[in-house]
């Protein structure tokens, strides 16, 4: 029997139990980490804490199926880019942060926004006029697109190479000298090998920084969906104590190297799980089977609008990226794939099928982050072969990065074929929710608003961008609930409130039944329990 002192009661909430259950002016009890009842409220019980919801709501505490913690924290220890509304204003933060940082032989800054120049085609010259003598390197939103100075393209031989990469792209002048923006490895590596590495020291403190924002935002368990061993090293020195949310890391498979990560992948698993942190899975290989459309390198089924000899590119041949499903999922690894176009999901969904058909059977969950752009005759496919579909909400509006970038590039056909959510689920599809942060900002509640309107903050476009796959607020918080603790393997005691299940809940600000879905976006995480310790309050 517990002792009930230590128990906590939230009381007089509105509780989304799970699978559109709500209860109203309902008590939630939890102790010792785990949820004891749910119901009316426990008058008679001699709870240790009590906590008056106000009518508010209450919700398990949310997943985030796709994101990258440590290229969150590290980019707030660099050159603020990632705010700046124009090139001017990045070119005025560089110079600021040059002056004040002479000891950094490498100015670096991540997250600008592609959207800022003409067609995404950004100019070293133009750092050149702040930063000349020292290398700069800058990583787009997006994390598939380098632009930097002069000076880095010198020292990484990017003048030197003879026409393309076969898996990127050196954005050339007219006159073919390399203009300053890179894109995908093939290209971007130049750069990114020679620059100098992110230390422990300032990794682990990226993650800690990046798990606090999560809690804030109400999230405990988080995929993080790209782990190199420099990511691996700060979970590793972080595990046992250090880490204040839930984890599973998503290693990466390189197609250059695959068949050597099939059994170095294994060991690092096996290392995560002798650790026995409660708080650390390892249980996913993460796959990037194209890059973005914005940028022109999705892997499309028809040429690009802007550039019709051109159907993007795909990181892995047919062939290849099935093998490699093959590989990881034989032994017992989940595949969480990026694609992107529809030619990439396509070759997801092919690799998956095959893979499926030659191993045995087993509870696999493969995931595909994105999902962006699926031809029509491929959407049910997703429910046949058991693939969970990973959206971030937050880009099924039309912002800038659309109207600027996408849409002109993919036409306006395809354009209005992106991020088919409700479709999917009248398919019953199983949608999980993330933010790809910090490609976007992570707040579930903000995701919610807009896939409950397909529209800005501002309420645009009125009837809401392709109106017919807006979804309800109830499957909204199930693709951040439920749907995420499914795509994590840990649904038994995650994603939804019942007795059993580990006290991982968020305390809001709002009744969310009572209010406009826009205002959502506005609630406030007040407080937010993992493993029933509160490890926020507002
Ligand atoms: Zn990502």
């Amino acid at each position: 029997m517990n002792d009930l002192s230590r128990a906590t009661e939230i009381a007089n909430a509105t509780i989304w139990l799970g699978s559109g259950r709500w209860m109203r002016g309902a008590s939630v009890v939890f102790v010792d980490g785990v949820i004891m009842s749910v119901g009316a409220p426990a008058r008679d019980l001699a709870v240790g804490r009590r906590i008056d919801a106000h009518g508010a709501t209450v919700l398990p505490s949310f997943g985030e199926g796709h994101a990258h913690p440590q290229h969150a924290g590290l980019r707030e220890q660099f050159a603020p880019v990632a705010t700046a509304k124009s090139v001017r204003e990045v070119l005025t933060n560089l110079g600021t942060y040059a002056a004040l940082h002479p000891e950094q032989q490498w100015i670096q800054g991540w997250g600008y926004d592609p959207a800022i120049a003409p067609g995404g085609r950004f100019d070293a010259r133009w750092i050149d006029e702040v930063i000349a003598d020292r290398p700069v390197l800058l990583r787009a939103a997006d994390y598939h697109t380098v632009w930097c100075n002069t000076r880095a393209l010198e020292l990484g031989g990017v003048n030197d190479v003879d026409g393309q990469p076969s898996d990127g792209e050196i954005v050339r002048r007219d006159d073919g000298t390399p203009m300053g923006t890179l894109r995908e490895w093939g290209a971007t590596r130049y750069v990114l090998d020679i620059a100098p590495p992110a230390t422990l020291a300032q990794r682990t403190q990226a993650l800690t920084w990046a798990t606090q924002q999560f809690l804030e935002g109400g999230i405990t368990w988080i995929q993080d969906a790209w782990v190199e061993q420099d990511e691996f090293a700060a979970y590793l020195a972080l595990a046992n104590g250090g880490l204040k949310a839930r984890f599973n890391l998503g290693l990466r498979a390189d197609p250059n190297q695959y068949l050597d990560q099939v059994h170095q992948f294994r060991d690092l698993r096996a290392q995560v799980d002798s650790l026995g942190d409660p708080f650390l899975t390892a249980r996913t290989v993460k796959i990037f089977a194209d890059g973005v459309l914005e940028a022109g390198t999705a892997a499309v089924l028809e040429p690009y609008h802007d550039c019709p000899h051109s159907c993007g590119l795909s990181n892995w041949t047919p062939g290849q990226l099935t093998d490699a499903v093959r590989r990881f999922d034989s032994v017992g690894f989940q595949v969480h794939i990026h694609a992107i176009g529809d030619r990439a999901i396509r070759m997801a969904l092919d690799a998956i099928e095959l893979t499926s058909r030659s191993n045995p059977a087993w509870d696999r969950r493969p995931t595909i982050a994105h999902s962006q752009l699926i031809d029509p005759t491929d959407l049910d496919r997703f429910y046949q072969l058991g693939v969970i579909a990973n959206f971030e909400p937050l880009w099924a509006q039309l912002d800038p990065l659309q109207t600027e970038l996408t849409i002109p590039r993919i036409g306006q056909v395809r354009g209005n074929r992106q991020y088919p959510i409700a479709s999917l689920l009248e398919r019953n599809t199983t949608i999980s929710f993330g933010s790809d942060w910090p490609v976007s900002d992570f707040h579930p509640l903000a995701g919610i608003a807009v896939a409950i309107t397909r529209q800005n903050v501002d309420g645009e476009p009125q009837a809401g961008w392709q109106p017919h796959e807006r979804i309800t607020l109830d499957q909204a918080i199930t693709a951040y609930c439920s749907g995420v603790a499914f795509q994590g393997f840990t649904e038994r005691y995650r994603g939804s409130i019942a007795p059993g299940k580990a006290a991982d809940l968020v305390l809001l600000d709002t009744d969310l039944l009572a209010i406009e879905p826009l205002e959502i976006a506005r609630s406030k995480v007040m407080k937010t329990f993992l493993a029933g310790e509160e490890v926020y309050a507002r």
